[in-house]
């Protein structure tokens, strides 16, 4: 068996085309999405994910701005600017860039966005909603994996999936969103004692862990599904994922690659949050009136 790609660039590509619709939309009636992004330090890879997101909200007709502190910069003053970013009408979105420099409490910068413009999904609130299955917004790493297996058709209820890797940001949401889809969900991390007793097991195996070859094709059940999240860098300069992709690919029915998997779906859906904040925005600002008006034409 040689398992099918699942193309992350062809589905956010037709994802953010369904979305730009909605964009127009707002954008008839007046409203612009709008994200601001905070990011503190020169971290290498921070500036590359920030450019990306840049460029994607320019594609879509989504307004951005970056707010860039220096590493040194006082907690207060970014604390200041998240203050005034959740007051401004214009700005749908905000989101922190992780990681931030040592001196820096994540948590509390994350804690001063206010829920309702959280777009990356980390703030304890959307957090806690995620858990009581109701979030208000999804986190997009897993919403984008969640959206790559409807796209390419793969049934999650009943599933067993097995999570590897129990990080906030990626495989303890992705465990509670394909749980909420009534999958069977294992989430495995560092100290699981024979990781393959688990993965082996898996029809959906979703793969977060940031080593090369963690998962190896005597791991992976014969026709599974496969999503590489992890994203390493060789000492050749090769990008690739957690998962011996030659190897596994011959193995799995469906496999993401990296580059070209999860990573564009994160981008993805850090957009579709956008503007489903900015949807809710305008929805609150119609007048009633023109709300009647708009459910009957
Ligand atoms: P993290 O370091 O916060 O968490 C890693 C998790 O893996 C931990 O729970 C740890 O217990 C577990 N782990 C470590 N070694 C393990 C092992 N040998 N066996 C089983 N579990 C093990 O990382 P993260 O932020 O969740 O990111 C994971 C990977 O995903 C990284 O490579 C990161 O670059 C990548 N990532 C990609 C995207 C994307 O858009 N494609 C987004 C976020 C993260």
């Amino acid at each position: 068996m040689t398992a099918k790609i699942i193309d992350g660039n062809e589905i956010a590509k037709r994802v953010r085309a369904e979305w730009k619709h909605r964009v127009d939309a707002l954008q008839a009636r007046g409203v612009q999405p709008g994200l601001a992004v905070v990011i503190v330090g020169d971290n290498p890879a921070s500036q590359v994910y920030v450019r990306h997101k840049t460029k994607a909200c320019a594609d879509m007709g989504i307004h951005s701005e970056k707010h860039e502190f220096p590493a040194d910069a006082p907690e207060q003053k970014v604390l200041d600017t998240i203050a005034r970013l959740n007051a401004n009408p214009a700005i749908h979105g905000i989101l922190v860039q992780l990681p931030l420099p040592a001196h820096f409490e994540s948590r509390r910068l994350l804690e001063a966005i206010a829920v309702e413009k959280d777009v990356d999904g980390f703030n304890l609130y959307n957090v806690g909603a995620l858990v009581a299955g109701d979030t208000v917004f999804p986190p997009c790493t897993p919403f984008g994996v969640q959206c790559m297996l409807e796209y390419s058709n793969i049934p999650i209820s009943g599933q067993n999936v097995v999570v590897v890797g129990a990080s906030n940001i990626v495989g303890k949401p992705m465990a509670m969103m394909l749980m909420k889809k009534d999958a069977t969900v294992c989430i495995t991390h560092i100290k699981t004692r024979d990781l393959a007793q688990f993965t082996i097991l898996a029809d959906i195996l979703v793969v977060a862990v940031g080593k090369p070859n963690v998962i190896t094709a005597p791991m992976v059940k014969t026709g599974a599904v496969v999503i590489d999240v992890g994203i390493n860098r060789l000492p050749d300069g090769r990008l690739v994922g957690d998962v011996d992709f030659e190897a596994v690919r011959e193995k799995a029915s469906y496999i993401t690659p990296v580059p070209g998997g999860v990573g564009p779906m994160t981008v993805t859906m850090l957009l579709v949050n956008t503007i489903q904040s900015a949807e809710r925005f305008a929805a609150i600002q119609m007048p009633a009136a023109s709300k009647v008006a708009a459910a009957a034409g």
